[in-house]
């Protein structure tokens, strides 16, 4: 009983150590990335940046109150079950986390982020699928919509139930592809990164003068805009490919693309005006 009691103890202090140090860098992931993105694109450039405005209006501050508050419960979700699972997972040895990149190398460490980029998007498209089931929609996913013309805020926007799908992604592939701590922090980065753009409501993707996206793999701000605007397309977190290979994709995305960067889609108004060249 006295050792059951001990062991109990130590996982406790174990668990508490780390999440005190865990805690504070899922906040600032959050804080600077949906806050630099915010500060960035909808503040100090949205001058600028007014001719890739995606609609008319802007959220309002409920709106982005609401959002930073339950990404606030997000964080220590995030947390919570980093030092958990991902710390527990360590300190028992079924997760194998390197220092650094010299242990396995510089093509193994290229492997490593894209791998957990790639895992991360269908992670995120199928367990997103799952959660737009009308049964779970409502306690899983409903807090995300809410936010009908999103934010940058809006990336950690979520229901506990989602917050906790979403967190145990990082687990799961850390117990299947032993990882080093640097690939992790860029993969980190980038999911926040993409995140918040995607939640931007501004296009900041290249387009070609047809008015098609230059990286057509990728999603783009209007990709995931669309999402929030008419939820039941567009499901895709980094990439494109499952939306087109589960035909899921916004039948209207290349023309809500098109019109998002002010050109004529395929050059269709130019045939329209006789072939005279409108950008
Ligand atoms: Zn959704
Ligand atoms: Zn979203």
């Amino acid at each position: 009983m006295e050792t059951a009691i001990t062991a109990f103890a130590d996982a406790a202090s174990f668990v508490a150590g780390t999440y005190v140090r865990v805690l504070p860098t899922d906040l600032l992931r959050y804080l600077i990335g949906a806050g630099g993105v915010y500060l960035m694109v909808n503040l100090l450039l949205r001058r600028a940046l007014a001719g890739r405005k995606i609609r008319d209006k802007s959220p309002d501050g409920v709106q982005m109150r609401r959002e930073f508050w339950a990404s606030m419960r997000t964080v220590a979700i995030f947390a919570l079950i980093g030092s958990v699972l991902v710390g527990g997972g360590i300190k028992a040895g079924v997760i194998e986390v390197d220092a650094g990149i010299a242990a396995r190398g510089w093509a193994y460490f290229a492997f490593n982020i894209a791998a957990l980029i790639i895992l991360h998007d269908a992670w995120f498209y199928w367990t997103h699928r799952l959660i737009h089931l009308p049964r779970l929609f409502r306690r899983l996913h409903r807090l995300h919509h809410k936010s009908y013309n999103p934010s940058p805020w809006t990336s950690y926007s979520f229901n506990v139930g989602e917050a906790v799908i979403n967190a145990l992604f990082l687990p799961i592939v850390l117990f299947l592809i032993p990882s080093s701590g640097p690939a992790i922090f860029v993969f980190l980065v980038h999911m926040m990164l993409r995140n918040a753009i995607g939640h931007c409501g501004y296009e900041l993707f290249p387009s070609w003068r047809s008015g098609r996206p230059v990286f057509d793999w990728l999603t783009s701000v209007t990709h995931h805009d669309l999402h929030h605007a008419q939820a039941g397309w567009n499901y895709g977190l980094y990439f494109t490919w499952w939306d087109r290979l589960m035909e899921t994709e916004h039948p209207l995305y290349h023309e809500k693309f098109a019109e998002a960067v002010r050109k004529p889609l395929d050059g269709s108004a130019v045939k329209a005006l006789g072939g005279r060249q409108v950008v």
